[in-house]
């Protein structure tokens, strides 16, 4: 594998004291830092040369750098190598006999994948596997965007893995595998991204799986919610008792799975205590008298609690649910899926949900093998792709492990999404 010295970690007790070495002393530039709340700890990155130094410096008592420090004192914490694909790294390593902190990567700061291997497999050193982001990958920080009088933030549940084939339908492998690269048992991963919606009232669309599966089930769909909703809604300064309204694009696990959540004593409640819960009805029907195809996606415990809980409303048709907010149904995916799609200051967005997954899914006939209706899947997004171009509507993907949301574009037949910059 090839790897270049990315960072050296060095872990500090007083950062002032540090400071006054590494910037002060040796005169070198030390960036704003960047907080890792998972870790409870604050990157401060100093710029040298192609490498960078790190000074880490705990957050709360229970930080790992805070450990680290009680146990050895200040210094060298890790390094960092720089690979161009961690998947294979890693695999390279096990096939290897190395002992890995991290068998999957897991998600790192500025949307860097990154791995651990275990100092007693590196001679007494950790080391640190990371692969960065493209450009414009924002995979796991909340990201806002203002829209007239509504602001909106894609939230992250985490990831998870299905089949890639499933995902691309009748589009051979050859091709597909080029935009999503499969694992090796030929899965692609994927994002969980609900959506905020703040105007008139504080809105989720869709809730990511939630935390009530077991350990087969993340088996068997790599998931990695590391990083799951109630960190990204903290992130972005919310908590599950300010949402008024939970707005539903289908009721598959990986959208409605965290619309409920097990209380202390094993009960299954609704998640966000005060909100309603807005499902489409034709969904609801499917949803509750599931068929030997769709069982799988259909997991009663994410949703029969809600109408238990009294706090399910039904809507039969495409109607605003809030100012500025519409549900229009796109079939395709299930009879009665739905985008939902907001508008203010005379601008438009989009929320596609599993109409087009990921910015992958933008070409015509690159539709699920898991859409039940796949010809009218193509049918609705040829057309909503022609909409989202003549009218500039920023499009929210849910599923794109990279692109949060972008604008579309259309050159010489080819599709593409732009990036939308991000209003922190
Ligand atoms: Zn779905
Ligand atoms: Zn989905």
């Amino acid at each position: 594998m090839k790897a270049i010295l990315d960072h050296v970690g060095i872990a500090v007790r007083d950062l002032q004291a540090a400071l006054t070495f590494y910037r002060d002393a040796l005169g070198l530039d030390v960036d704003a830092p960047e907080e890792i709340v998972s870790q409870h700890v604050r990157a401060h990155f100093i710029a040298t040369g192609e490498s960078r130094l790190e000074l880490l410096e705990a957050t709360a008592p229970d930080s790992a750098i805070a450990r680290y420090v009680e146990k050895h004192g200040p210094g060298l914490h890790h390094i960092t190598l720089r690979v161009e694909d961690i998947d294979a790294a890693l695999g390279q390593l096990k096939a290897r006999q190395v002992r890995l902190i991290d068998e999957q990567p897991r998600p790192g700061a500025e949307g860097a994948r990154i791995a651990f291997i275990h100092p007693s497999s590196a001679h007494g050193v950790l080391v640190e596997l990371k692969q960065v982001a493209p450009a414009h990958a924002r995979t796991v920080a909340p990201s806002h965007f203002v829209l007239g009088d509504v602001e909106l933030i894609s939230l992250s549940d985490g990831f998870f893995r299905l089949d890639g084939g499933s995902m691309f339908g009748v589009v051979p492998k050859t091709l597909w595998s080029a935009k999503a690269r499969p694992d090796d048992r030929n899965r692609i991963t994927l994002a969980m991204r609900p959506l905020i919606i703040r105007g008139a009232r504080t809105m989720i669309v869709d809730a990511g799986m939630g935390d009530k599966e077991n350990e087969k089930f993340h088996e068997l769909y790599g998931v990695d919610r590391s990083r799951h909703l109630d960190h990204s809604l903290a992130e972005a300064g919310l908590t599950v008792e300010d949402i008024d309204i939970v707005l539903a694009s289908h009721l598959h696990f990986d959208h409605a799975g965290g619309f409920t959540a097990r209380d202390a004593s094993g009960r299954l409640k609704p998640r966000f205590p005060r909100a309603q819960y807005v499902v489409r009805r034709g969904e609801w029907e499917d949803a509750t008298h599931p068929n030997a195809r769709t069982r799988a996606s259909y997991l009663p415990d994410n949703y029969v609690p809600l109408a238990d809980a009294g706090v399910l409303q039904l809507v039969d048709e495409d109607r605003s649910i809030m100012p500025g907010v519409r549900v229009r149904r796109t079939g395709g995916h299930t009879p009665h899926h739905q985008m939902i799609v907001i508008e203010s200051g005379g601008k438009a967005a989009a929320f596609v949900a599993d109409m087009i997954p990921t910015a992958a899914h933008l070409p015509d006939a690159w539709v699920m093998g898991y859409d039940l209706n796949p010809l009218e899947a193509m049918t609705v997004k040829h057309d909503f792709v022609r909409e989202a171009i003549d009218r500039n509507i920023l499009v929210f993907f849910e599923h794109d492990p990279g692109i949060a949301a972008g604008y579309l574009r259309e050159e010489n037949g080819k599709r593409s999404v732009i990036p939308a910059p991000i209003n922190h």
